[in-house]
């Protein structure tokens, strides 16, 4: 067999497109070097969509290599020609957006409508935010006493390993590779072995924005293979790193072995949804479907535990299943379709395995529960959850909330914090201050109130505890990536 760079790829709709199969190194695509290749599944028919380059370590070396050489010219670009480079590619992105979003609907199975705003145009507008940042990262001076001038400057790290997951494909390049270019880094973009078409057809678009070559590099692969090569390598100084929690806690124990790597982790979750007997019952059965139903549940900050006030309990239930019934599930190709199938053959099996458990361990089944056909799940409810039980505790990353009542904020707090994981929660009353006293309390990286999944780039997002280590998104993932150094001069 030949292998290619580029594949043409027949879409559900009768149209088709060049998508780029090689790895982007050095601003071209390659084979890789083994002349290895994996192929990308689409999960709604469970058939091949293409086949990519399988890149190993020596792809990776090859890209860390190409990303060093490009360090000290991009770190020299004026801040605001970086801007503007990535303001070009703010625009391609959104020039391409329904082929994106078409991209993402075979690659991840996520509904086309949705991956166009959601997904698509929200990455494009992360990457123009970064454009903005991109000359006014700054440092300081300070005042010690009158014989020195004291003054702190912000670099690039250097080379970043950016490794991600499946879940959100193209809007996980933007939140990683946006701020790491614009504050002068070069990269080496990892992207999930189940999602990888939308990485590499940015890789195209990165290409026609006119990025020195090198600036970004895109290594497909295995995690085991080409992630874990990426986190041992000593040329590389920083990974940002989204994905489960067991694989970002190998990756800081592979950095500490290595060359002590700065690393940022966004790893799972089990977030908490607290409604009072105060809240707008109506209101809030649309944010919490939303909350754990959006992207098949496949949401790391998913709302998969709901606990409700006592004297609300049952009126919250009828309402809620009301509501669950009416999410659309189906082809991701059609218009009303809120579901798609879950992203693989193993996801889906480990999910019904979860459901069965929850069953043998008693919680209630009030809705769903089954697989209809393919790789699809119904939208699944548990009530009467207690909170030893695995499906109140383990993160299930798929369609599957569990419920239970809880007395008041004491008793909510206690269930809330009955976890590991401190990723995001949300609070439901019409009481603003019990709602800021939760938000106080809540120990977790977001917290909304009366609302449920608003991310936005403004905004730093990432958890704590089991979690994640630093935060992407908003001015605060720039100090993740670069370094304060500090100089002081004897006047
Ligand atoms: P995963 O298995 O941890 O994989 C994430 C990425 O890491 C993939 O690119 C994967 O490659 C790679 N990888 C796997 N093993 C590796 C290793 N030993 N060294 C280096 N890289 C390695 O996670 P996933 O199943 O794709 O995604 C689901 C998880 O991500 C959930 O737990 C979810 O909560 C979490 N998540 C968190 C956030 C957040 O912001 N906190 C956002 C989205 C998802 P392969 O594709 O080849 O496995
Ligand atoms: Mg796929």
């Amino acid at each position: 067999m030949t292998l290619q760079t580029e594949s043409i790829v027949e879409l559900p709709d009768g149209t088709s497109y060049r998508q780029p199969v090689g790895l982007f190194i050095s601003g071209e695509f390659t084979t890789a070097q083994g002349q290895l290749s994996l192929d990308t599944v689409n999960p709604y028919t469970g058939t091949i969509i293409c086949s990519v380059a399988r890149g190993r370590s020596d792809d990776i070396d090859a890209a860390v290599s190409a990303a060093q050489s490009a360090s000290k010219g991009w770190k020299d670009t004026p801040p605001r020609q970086r801007g503007q480079l990535l303001q070009t590619l703010a625009q391609l992105m959104r020039r391409d957006a329904d082929l994106l979003a078409k991209i993402e609907a075979v690659d991840a199975g996520k509904p086309v409508h949705i991956a166009k705003e959601a997904d698509v145009l929200a990455a494009a507008a992360c990457v123009q935010y970064y454009a903005g940042w991109a000359d006014k990262i700054k440092g300081d001076t300070l005042e010690t006493d009158p014989k020195t001038l004291n003054l702190t400057v912000r670099e690039p790290v250097g080379v970043c390993g950016l490794i991600i997951p499946w879940n959100f494909p193209i809007l996980m390049v933007g939140w990683k590779m946006a701020p790491a270019l614009a504050s002068g880094n070069t990269v080496v973009l990892k992207p999930a072995e189940l999602t990888p078409l939308s990485a590499l057809y940015v890789g195209k678009l990165v290409q026609e924005a006119g990025f020195p070559p090198g600036v970004v590099n895109i290594v497909t692969g295995f995690g085991a293979e080409a992630g874990a090569a990426l986190v041992a390598h000593p040329g590389v100084n920083k990974i940002s790193f989204t994905g489960s929690t067991p694989v970002g806690k190998g990756i800081l124990s592979a950095s500490a072995d290595s060359s002590l790597k700065r690393i940022t982790l966004e790893l799972g979750g089990k977030s908490p949804s607290v409604i009072f007997n105060d809240a707008d019952l109506d209101e809030v059965v649309e944010w919490v479907n939303g909350g754990i139903f959006y992207n098949m549940g496949q949401n790391c900050c998913a709302g998969s535990r709901i606990y409700v006030q006592e004297d609300v309990y049952e009126a919250f239930l009828e309402k809620f299943i009301r509501r669950v019934e009416k999410n659309v599930m189906g082809d991701p190709f059609h218009e009303k379709t809120f579901l798609g199938p879950q992203i693989s053959a193993a996801q889906h099996a480990k999910i019904m395995g979860m459901i069965e458990n929850a069953r043998t361990q008693g919680a209630v089944l009030a809705k769903g529960g089954e697989s209809p056909h393919g790789w699809f799940i119904e939208p699944t409810v548990f009530r009467d959850v207690r909170q030893d039980m695995d499906i109140m505790r383990e993160e299930v990353f798929g369609p599957v909330v569990a419920v239970a009542s809880f007395k008041d904020a004491s008793d909510a707090l206690a269930k809330v914090h009955d976890t590991c994981y401190g990723l995001a929660a949300a609070v439901f009353t019409s009481d603003l201050k019990q709602g800021l006293g939760m938000a106080k309390s809540i120990k977790a990286g977001t917290i909304w109130v009366n609302c449920y999944n608003m991310i936005t780039h403004e905004l730093p997002f990432g958890g704590c505890r089991e979690s994640g280590v630093g935060k992407d998104l908003g001015e605060d993932v720039l100090s993740e990536f670069t370094n304060t150094k500090s100089i002081r001069i004897m006047l």
